[in-house]
C-alpha cells in the first residue's frame, strides 16, 4: 500500500496517455502531461485533425447510435475547433494556417464519407454504448488528504476548498462512490473508451472498440501487447463491478478489443489519359470510386472490367479490423502494473518541473524528430540556451479541463532556482 502524505498537490488521476508518456519519456511528460507542466503548442497540429474530429464524428454518428449525420457531426467539430484556435491565436487565423486546417478538413470528410459507406455495409457488430468516461481506484494507493502534522493538507483546500466535503466534485467523485475513508481517497485511473459492441456472429460477447485513425495501419502482433486497451477493459470491468456502469449486464463478457483502423487516406480517382481514356496505372483507390469516375466521364466499366476485378477487395488499404481476446491474466497484470507505474510517477512528480532538471531527463531517440513537439525546447535545454524563452512563445497551458489541473505546482517549494 501506497500512501502519499505530503503538501505537494499529488497526483489525483492519470490517464493511459500520461503513463506511456512518462514511459516514454520524463522530459517530455514533463512538459506535457495534464499533471505537471501541461503545456500544448500554440500553432494547431493539423495531424491530429483528422483523428480527433473523426472520434468525435463517429461518436455522434446515427448509425452508432448517435444524433448526427458523420458529416454534420464532423462539421460541428470543425466549427467549434475553429473557434477554439481563433481564440488562441488572438482572433486572426494567418492564410497558411488556414490552408493547412482547410486541407485537413477535406482530407477528414473524404475518409469519413468513405467509411460511413463501407462502415454500413460491414460493420459485423452493434455499438452498445459510445464514449464512456471512467474514474476508477488505483490498486493500493491511498492519498490522504492531511498533512505530516495532521492538519488539512494546502493542496486539498486549493482544490475542494475548505469545506471539501460540501464541493460537488469531491462529492460526486469520492464521496458518493464510497471512496473516502479515514481522511483518504484513492488514485484514480481516468479515460475515455471509444465504445463497446456487441458480436452479430455471438451476441453474448462484446468488445471494447477503438477507432485509430492513422498513416498506416498496425501490425496484429503490435496490437497483442497494446498496454492501453488492457487497462481500459481492466476499467471497465472495475466499473461494472461497482456498479458506477451498466452497460453490459455481465462485464465477464467483455472478451476483448475491436480494433477499427481507419486509415487516413482517400481513395484517387484515376487520372484521365490524353488519349481520352482512363488510367489503369496502379494507385490506391476502391471499386466504387473508379465506377463513379468512368461513369462521370461517360466511360463504359465493361471496357475495365479487370481493373475493377482487381479493386474489389482492396477496401482493407483503408480499413484494417482486427478482433483480439484479451485473458484475465493480462487484464489483471495491467491492473496491478498501474500501482508501480503510479508510484514511480510520483517519485518524478515530487521533483522541480523546470526543463533543466537532470534528475527529470530527457530520453532521446529517431522518434523525437517527428513525434516531440518540445524537441527545440529539449534541445536548448542541453546546449545551455533559453529553453524557457522557447517555451513560452511556443506553448500555451492546455484547457484539458477534463483532467481539472490548473494549480499542480502552486503548492510545491522548489527551494532556489
Ligand atoms: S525531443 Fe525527445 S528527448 Fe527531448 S523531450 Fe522530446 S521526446 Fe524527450
Amino acid at each position: 500500500m501506497l500512501v502519499v502524505s505530503d503538501n505537494v498537490r499529488p497526483l489525483l488521476k492519470v490517464s493511459n496517455s500520461d503513463i506511456s508518456v512518462f514511459k516514454e519519456c520524463l522530459r517530455k511528460w514533463n512538459l506535457q502531461s495534464f499533471n505537471r507542466r501541461n503545456l500544448v503548442p500554440r500553432k494547431p497540429s493539423t495531424a491530429l485533425w483528422i483523428g480527433t474530429g473523426g472520434h468525435y464524428a463517429l461518436e455522434h454518428w446515427t448509425h452508432y447510435g448517435g444524433e448526427y449525420g458523420i458529416l454534420e457531426a464532423f462539421d460541428k467539430w470543425v466549427e467549434s475547433e475553429y473557434m477554439r484556435i481563433q481564440d488562441l491565436l488572438g482572433g486572426a487565423i494567418a492564410e497558411q494556417t488556414w490552408n493547412e486546417l482547410q486541407k485537413a478538413v477535406d482530407m477528414g470528410k473524404e475518409v469519413l464519407s468513405h467509411y460511413s459507406r463501407w462502415a454500413q455495409k460491414n460493420d459485423p457488430f452493434r455499438m452498445v454504448a459510445r464514449e464512456f468516461e471512467f474514474s476508477v481506484p488505483i490498486p493500493y494507493v491511498r492519498i490522504s488528504l492531511l498533512d505530516s502534522t495532521g492538519r488539512l493538507a494546502n493542496w486539498v483546500v486549493k482544490t475542494w476548498g475548505e469545506n471539501y466535503l460540501e464541493n460537488e466534485d469531491f462529492k460526486k467523485t469520492y464521496i458518493d462512490r464510497e471512496l473516502l475513508n479515514d481522511n483518504s481517497i484513492p488514485a484514480l485511473f481516468v479515460g475515455r473508451l471509444d465504445g463497446i459492441v456487441q458480436m452479430l456472429d455471438d451476441p453474448s460477447t462484446y468488445y471494447v472498440i477503438d477507432h485509430k485513425f492513422l498513416r498506416r495501419t498496425l501490425s496484429e502482433e503490435t496490437l497483442l501487447i497494446d498496454e492501453q486497451t488492457s487497462k481500459y477493459i481492466w476499467a471497465a470491468k472495475i466499473a461494472h463491478a461497482n456498479g458506477w456502469w451498466n452497460v453490459v449486464q455481465d462485464a465477464a463478457r467483455i472478451r476483448g478489443v475491436y480494433y477499427n483502423i481507419i486509415i487516413k487516406k482517400a481513395p484517387k480517382a484515376p487520372d484521365l489519359l490524353k488519349n481520352g481514356k482512363t488510367s489503369t496505372a496502379k494507385i490506391t483507390t476502391t471499386r466504387e470510386k473508379f465506377l463513379a469516375t468512368l461513369k462521370q466521364r461517360g466511360h463504359n466499366p465493361a471496357e475495365y472490367k479487370d481493373i475493377l476485378d482487381k479493386l474489389d477487395n482492396n477496401e482493407e488499404k483503408f480499413f484494417k479490423r482486427y478482433r483480439i481476446l484479451r485473458s484475465q491474466n493480462e487484464i489483471d497484470l495491467v491492473g496491478d502494473r498501474l500501482y508501480y507505474e503510479y508510484e514511480a510517477m510520483m517519485r518524478i512528480h515530487a521533483l522541480n518541473p523546470d526543463i533543466r532538471n537532470p534528475a527529470i531527463y530527457p530520453t532521446p531517440t529517431k522518434d523525437c524528430a517527428w513525434k516531440c513537439q518540445f524537441r527545440q525546447a529539449c534541445y536548448a535545454a542541453n546546449y545551455g540556451g533559453d529553453a524557457e524563452y522557447i517555451l513560452r512563445e511556443a506553448m500555451d497551458t492546455s484547457d484539458r479541463t477534463y483532467y481539472l489541473d490548473d494549480s499542480a505546482f502552486e503548492d510545491m517549494d522548489f527551494g532556489d532556482e
